[in-house]
């Protein structure tokens, strides 16, 4: 496609790095919605029909169903800024011919440093202690005070041993910790440079993993396999002095079994960076247990600058490839190129 002939549309503001990439290819359109307020789907469909759009850059909250891939007759990719695609209507994607491209393995250091971050503030009830200090409580050193839970030498259970998940194993080295993981397949790469790092690591199956692991994190994507993956039954499994932390995907536990598991003491202490609903309403009464034994981050998994600007980079290189005929280089479904 010549330069400047095509259009790009953005559903918000991205880092400028990959707004830089698109401007040498496209006209680009940014919605300037601001941070906290994102586009509803009808707004996308007009901004896209109105442009006839070529390009679209997408986002994790926006839902790119049938109604959005036939907005435009020239739609030709899609391109999210997120390694996750469940908000997009792939079969439609492949149905329509438009290629579908996102953002994977530029996240999953920063994400596992979030995962790490998430279990010493709970374990250590980091939260509890800054608001001990703030609310004037800390008198004076006290033998009872704050006392947590220790995280070296604890088994940490990984729900999906993918690449964010073998990022917060790696990272288990340093705190003495033995690995216990689940995944469709057994991963014997992964599991070969764990060892080369000193961290014994076993495959078993989930039920197994909840049994075992004092520290459970959960790296699944969302499918229609994982929805709803940890309930009620699952939480009775795992030792009741145990730490959840989830980052994958709000929907992969059921919200109302994980209340009643936190209610009844059958878990201990829980970390999300997602949740479901998400947002989480601060009226939420998931909050009740906040922050003493959970606490919640606002999706923030992927949220470094530097890591920000690339997937900025990747999403807007996939849809350049895709104006240039070529594969996407990040391609989550790759119709042939029109006219190719
Ligand atoms: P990935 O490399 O594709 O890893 C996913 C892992 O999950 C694979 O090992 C896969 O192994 C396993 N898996 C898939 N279905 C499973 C099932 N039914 N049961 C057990 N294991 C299953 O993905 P990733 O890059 O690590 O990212 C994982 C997810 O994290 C993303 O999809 C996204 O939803 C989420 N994420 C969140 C944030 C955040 O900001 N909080 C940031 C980045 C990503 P098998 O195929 O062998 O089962």
């Amino acid at each position: 496609m010549p330069k400047n002939e095509a259009v790009v549309y953005i559903t918000r503001k991205i880092p400028d790095p990959g707004i830089e990439i698109l401007e040498s290819v496209a006209d680009v359109y940014v919605n300037d919605c601001g941070p906290q307020n994102p586009p509803s789907k009808t707004e996308i469909i007009e901004d896209v029909t109105e442009l006839e759009a070529d390009g679209l850059l997408c986002m994790l909250p926006d839902e790119i169903d049938r109604d959005v891939l036939t907005a435009s007759p020239d739609l030709e990719v899609v391109s999210t800024l997120s390694v996750g695609f469940d908000h997009i209507d792939l079969e439609a994607a492949n149905d329509y011919g438009i290629a579908v491209g996102h953002t994977p393995g530029v996240l999953s250091e920063t994400c596992a440093d979030l995962v790490w971050a998430l279990v010493l503030a709970t374990a250590r009830r980091i939260v509890e202690g800054y608001r001990f200090v703030t609310d004037g409580e800390w008198k004076t050193w006290a033998p009872e005070a704050i006392v947590g839970q220790d995280v070296y030498g604890s088994t940490l259970g990984i729900i999906g041993l993918g690449k964010i998940g073998t990022a917060v194993a790696k990272r288990g080295a340093g705190f003495d910790i033995d690995v216990c993981y689940t995944a469709r397949s057994r991963k014997p790469e992964r599991e070969a440079e764990l060892e080369e790092l000193g961290v014994e690591v076993t495959h078993v199956s989930l039920d197994e993993l909840l049994r075992r692991s004092d520290l459970v994190s959960v790296n699944v994507p969302l499918t229609d396999e994982t929805e709803g993956l940890l309930g009620r039954r699952e939480f009775q499994q795992m030792d009741d002095d145990a730490l959840l932390v989830n980052t994958s995907r709000g929907e992969v536990i059921q919200t109302d079994a994980l209340y009643e598991a936190l209610a009844a003491d059958e878990i201990s202490r829980v970390c999300l960076d997602v949740t479901d609903p998400e947002p989480l309403p601060p009226t939420h009464r998931l909050l009740e247990f906040a922050p003493d034994r959970l606490i919640v981050t606002p999706h923030i998994g992927s949220s470094s600058v530097p890591t920000r600007n690339k997937m900025a980079e990747m999403a807007a290189e996939n849809i350049v490839a895709r104006f240039r005929d070529e594969q996407l280089p990040n391609a989550v479904v790759s119709p042939p190129n029109p006219g190719v």
